[in-house]
């Protein structure tokens, strides 16, 4: 192939001018994500040849080698890993084949700090080379291709890039930096190895430098200068982070561990490190994030964890590690039993991913409970007895830390109630929501239960579009006027999520909006009473307003759940959600049809109104209207509606 000039897919063009513009005031990170892709392509290497030998071409010792040529201001990071052919240099330096990468550029804001932090979610990879850089050469061959079959691939990282095919002898990559001027102190061996200690200490090849020594200068009165001696050293660590003892492992290091292998600029909210021995043995290292990742409701995204054996890289995103619901989990497991050749198709029916599964999935709501427990600090510990609490330094950092997961995991982990029956119940503890006594979403079922009015018998819940709708609610007022708490649900997959829980902790949960409400115990003989005379008094009308609103009401009954609002509308007690439905219409997908029940205040003054008025059909199609817009409906004909409005205004 001749050297021909390709254009970057747009999304590339994008992302270079993004961190070019956003990343400057971290320039370092270009460090830890070439030498994470030379590690990764060392990794590839690796695996594939345990089908096919001949790829280690004789020279089996996987490294990375960083140099520096102080003239030509050239940082060079090279590895003889798996290489790419053209084509592959073409695709995959050309294109970002990131799934929600066209959603995620148009998030993007234009504001520089905003759109760095939103990048450091995405991952910048291979183009945070061009922070430093205004030029990137990168040399290639792919491992079992021909020494003619090499390739070479420019770009200033602006709109387009060269690629023609070279020879190269050397299997793997070279990624040559032409530093920018400003970038200049990379040059400068100490600087590096400063620099790669901090971010790579935990990959498991060897990162080598060229070994530099001084020397004075053989003229009297010139100062020495450092010179390269030929003999090379390693200068990181080059032992898998997670296979060594914790004790031996800082913060820290755990924390830029993370940020290599997620790619994220933040560091983690929590992390469990265990090796776990018994019938399966396996080392699980995983993180939960501070921030989700941008493509988190992606239908295609996969679970974070990194699968090794016996510390040989297998696969990224095994998702047959962990449930969906934990998929914003990052790590590695790393086990002792599985065959090096387990395919994904394998993974899904091993006994051991079973266990290694079951295992991960309970240290992470173990991980979970215990910043949950941490959360509050007004909350004091069980059983302390007016004793003053003991904070030590380590539970004083998880404060706060769970409303912050739930702010940004909460909806995810509800989707565990429907896909994770063996520990719903541990679920159900860790939910919160809002509820008609706390705006914020920091009530827990169990919360809500110790709050309970006597003779209270089940848990009250609404669902809504938001929390302005949920909380003015007519489906409410009767609670409120009571005192009794709502819990208050805006999520999308509240509803769903909630089919799967019946009860927690033996008290039955109750949709406000769904079936006649029965307040039980909660309600004295004489209300009880009344409630039952307005009922018979009302027959007359109520068969009346049957009639009238046969094609949109399953029925018509009179209730006590209101106040201050004449009627409202609600679903038997097996429906689905007036807003749900609407939810679903407005994804494009079929709802159940489904009538609601129309529910009637026989006090308010405008349900009196009805008996014996001329407008009656009218004021029985507006009745049920407003039920429908005061929970965020439409009516089915809003000019026919405004038409009757108008008419008795007038
Ligand atoms: P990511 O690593 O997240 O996939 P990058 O932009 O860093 O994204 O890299 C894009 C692709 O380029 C990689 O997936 C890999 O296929 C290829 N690549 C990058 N660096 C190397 C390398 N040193 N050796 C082989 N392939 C590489």
């Amino acid at each position: 192939m001749s050297k021909q000039t390709l254009s970057f897919q747009a999304e590339v063009a994008q992302l270079l001018h993004l961190v070019t513009h956003s990343l400057y005031s971290n320039p370092e990170i270009f460090v830890r994500e070439l030498v994470s892709n030379a590690s990764d392509a060392c990794d590839k290497l690796r695996f594939e040849a345990l089908n096919n030998a001949a790829l280690f071409e004789n020279a089996p010792n996987l490294e990375v080698r960083v140099t520096f040529d102080k003239d030509a201001k050239t940082l060079t990071i090279q590895d003889n890993g798996i290489g790419m052919s053209a084509q592959e240099a073409i695709d995959h330096l050309g294109t970002i084949a990131k799934s929600g990468t066209k959603d995620f550029m148009g998030k993007l804001s234009g504001d520089q700090k905003q759109d760095a932090q939103l990048i450091g979610q995405f991952g910048v990879g291979f183009y945070s080379g061009f922070i430093v850089a205004d030029k990137i050469t990168v040399e290639s061959r792919r491992a079992g291709l021909q020494a003619s079959e090499g390739v070479r691939w420019v770009s200033g990282g602006s709109g387009d890039f060269e690629v023609e095919t070279i020879d190269r002898t050397a299997r793997g990559t070279s990624v040559i930096l032409h530093l920018r001027g400003d970038a200049e102190e990379y040059l400068n061996a100490w600087k590096l190895k400063q620099v790669i200690g901090k971010y790579s200490d935990h990959i498991s090849l060897p990162i080598l430098m060229e070994k530099e020594e001084w020397k004075e200068s053989e003229k009297e009165g010139e100062p020495g200068a450092m010179v390269k001696t030929g003999e090379w050293e390693t200068v990181n660590k080059a032992s898998a982070l997670w296979t060594r003892p914790k004790k031996e492992v800082t913060d820290e290091q755990y924390a830029d561990f993370y940020k290599a292998i997620s790619h994220d600029f933040e560091a983690p909210l929590t992390w469990a490190h265990n090796r776990v021995e018994g019938n399966t043995e396996y080392t699980q290292l995983l993180y939960i994030p501070a921030k989700a990742p941008f493509d988190l409701w992606n239908r295609d995204k996969k679970a974070g964890v990194k699968l090794y054996v016996k510390r040989v890289f297998i696969m990224d995103d095994a998702e047959a590690l962990l449930p969906s619901y934990l998929r914003f989990v990052k790590g590695v497991i790393d086990s002792a039993d599985l065959p090096l050749n387990v395919s994904r198709e394998l993974l899904q029916e091993s006994r051991d991913v079973r266990a290694i599964r079951e295992g991960s999935t309970k240290r992470v709501l173990s991980m979970l409970e215990d910043l949950a427990k941490h959360d509050r600090h007004d909350a004091p510990a069980e059983g302390t007895d007016g004793v003053t609490d003991v904070v030590d330094a380590d539970d004083k950092a998880k404060e706060g830390k769970y409303s912050k997961f739930y702010a940004e995991f909460g909806a995810v982990l509800k989707e565990g109630l429907g896909e994770d029956f063996g520990n719903r119940e541990r679920l159900a503890k860790l939910l919160r929501f809002a509820s008609t006594t706390s705006d914020t979403v920091s009530v827990g079922f169990a919360d809500y239960k110790a709050r309970m009015k006597e003779g209270q018998d089940a848990i009250y819940y609404i669902t809504a579009d938001n929390l302005a709708a949920a909380k003015n609610s007519p489906q409410l007022e009767v609670f409120k006027k009571k005192g009794i708490e709502v819990l208050l649900m805006t999520d999308r997959v509240d509803e769903w999520a909630l089919n799967y829980l019946q009860d927690f902790d033996g008290t039955p949960l109750q949709s406000v909006a769904k079936g006649a409400v029965d307040l039980g115990k909660l309600q004295d003989e004489a209300e009880k009473k009344a409630a039952e005379e307005a009922a018979e008094a009302f027959k007359p009308v109520l068969a009346k307003l049957k009639e009238a609103l046969k094609d949109k009401a399953e029925d018509v009954r009179v209730t006590s759940r209101l106040v201050d609002s004449p009627a409202c509308l609600v679903v038997q007690d097996d429906g689905m959600s007036t807003q749900l439905a609407r939810m679903l219409k407005q994804a494009g997908q079929k709802a159940p049809e489904s009538k609601p029940v129309l529910e009637v205040n026989p006090e308010h003054a405008l349900v009196k109104k009805l008996d014996g008025s001329v407008h009656f059909h009218d004021l029985a199609h507006i009745l049920f209207d407003q039920a429908l817009l005061a929970e965020g409906g439409l009516p089915d004909d809003p000019a026919a509606y405004v038409k009757r409005v108008n008419a008795l205004l007038a």
